[in-house]
């Protein structure tokens, strides 16, 4: 089979499983600001979600082009893989650079979906993007660590049993690197929440469960530690250009679903005794974010290819993200503008999509940063900040 089969096989078989929660569905949930259960458990009993996870550890073990096409035919079929994307990609941190226990207990449990590894914790109230300032500490006491601090927009920690923690463990003034110094600990929320942690919801403007966390004492067995100590920054951003692979990817898949929704609409849609989609004005749009949909999935393809091949694929990783959050939020704003007054309505599932797709432009990594990033380690140009 050609790897373009097999894309097409796990494009059919994700679809036909997306068929099952329509537009009504993810309707439904959205106004109840609710979490997508029957949705994302038959995902998980699908073996969706374990793509990345190595068969020797009970999962798939297929390469980010894949895992991206299956998140990308989720977003295309008109839902939303934030719900649940994270289970994909988080347990890259156990698997690069956890003990062979802990990549034993852990691993098949999170490819079974008895353990949901959908948490990480790094952003902070205070410090927002500039994350080697990060003001949580954890201090070792004996065969534990103590943790103190405030975690910000924290995503599915309510629908978890396990957290990956970015902390202080050398306070800033007595490392020579910022990067030095801070250590990723496996969180047990089951114990936690209740125990150290408190969670405080915060509500946005599109579906999805996200918090703040206040960590008072929290205590974390020093087993928990995942690598080296000291080394967590590197850690985690060893897993930062699997997540804009696929981020990229749901981006490409909302900005299909507009393209689609739009067209069929601009060629149904009678006004003036035409279809709206003979209009230039209403067409060229809708053509114009179709190409910047194609040239971002090419660039998508070309990032993933590289990282299954172990080549790096920094620079890719963040454009096919930045071309992919633009093209999908400018193909939602074209898709409002085709549907007139209907665009504002919920039944139409457009402004539901619009408002999840925008967050792509802040979240994981803004806008910004990605051109600072292209700016400096790309063109070589002086660091700005
Ligand atoms: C819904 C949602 C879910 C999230 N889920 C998680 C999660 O699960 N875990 C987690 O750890 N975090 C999560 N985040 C946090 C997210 O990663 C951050 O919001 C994002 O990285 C930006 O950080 P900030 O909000 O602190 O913005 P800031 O760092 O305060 O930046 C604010 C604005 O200023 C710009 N800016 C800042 N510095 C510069 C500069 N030097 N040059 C140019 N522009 C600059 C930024 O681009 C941005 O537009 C989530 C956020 C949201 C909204």
């Amino acid at each position: 089979m050609t790897a373009k089969e097999h894309h097409e096989e796990i494009r059919s078989a994700v679809r036909d499983l997306c068929s099952r929660y329509p537009d009504a569905y993810w309707r439904r949930i959205d106004e109840a600001n609710g979490y997508p259960e029957e949705f994302v458990k038959a995902l998980t009993d699908a073996g969706w979600l374990a793509a990345l996870i190595p068969d020797a550890y009970g999962g798939s073990g297929l390469g980010i082009t894949e895992a991206s096409v299956i998140l990308e035919e989720v977003n295309r079929s008109g839902g939303n893989s934030g719900a649940c994307h994270a289970q994909m990609y988080i347990m890259g941190t156990l698997l690069r650079h956890g003990s062979e226990e802990q990549k034993k207990t852990y691993l098949p449990k999170i490819a079974s979906g008895e353990l949901r590894l959908q948490s990480f914790g790094v952003t902070e109230p205070n410090t927002g993007t500039d994350t080697t300032r990060l003001r949580t500490t954890a201090v070792r006491k004996g065969d534990r660590y103590v943790v103190n601090g405030q975690k910000v927009f924290i995503s599915r920690v309510q629908h978890s049993d396990l957290m990956t923690l970015l902390v202080r463990t050398t306070p800033l003034d007595q490392v020579k690197k910022k990067s030095e110094g801070m250590s990723v600990l496996l969180v047990d929320l089951r114990e936690a929440i209740g125990r150290g942690i408190t969670v405080r919801p915060i509500r946005t403007m599109m579906n999805h469960e996200t918090n703040e966390l206040f960590i008072d004492d929290l205590e974390v067995p020093a087993e928990n530690l995942i690598g080296e100590e000291g080394k967590g920054f590197r850690y985690i951003l060893d897993g930062m250009n699997a997540e804009r692979i696929l981020i990229a990817a749901e981006c490409i898949g909302d900005g299909y679903w507009f393209v689609d929704r739009a067209a069929a609409y601009a060629k149904e849609r009678v006004v003036f005794g035409r279809p709206i989609g003979q209009n230039q004005g209403v067409q060229f749009p809708i053509a114009r974010v179709y190409v910047n949909i194609e040239a971002a999935n090419l660039m998508r393809f070309r990032a993933a290819e590289k990282f299954d091949h172990g080549k790096p694929c920094g620079a890719e990783a963040n454009m096919a993200k930045l071309l992919a959050a633009d093209a999908s939020w400018e193909a939602g704003n074209v898709a409002i503008q085709t549907h007139g007054g209907f665009g504002f309505a919920a039944e139409y599932d457009i402004e539901r999509k619009f408002r999840e797709t925008r967050l792509y432009q802040v979240a994981p990594i803004s806008t910004n940063l990605i051109l600072s990033y292209v700016a400096e380690h790309v063109l070589g140009l002086p660091r700005s900040y």
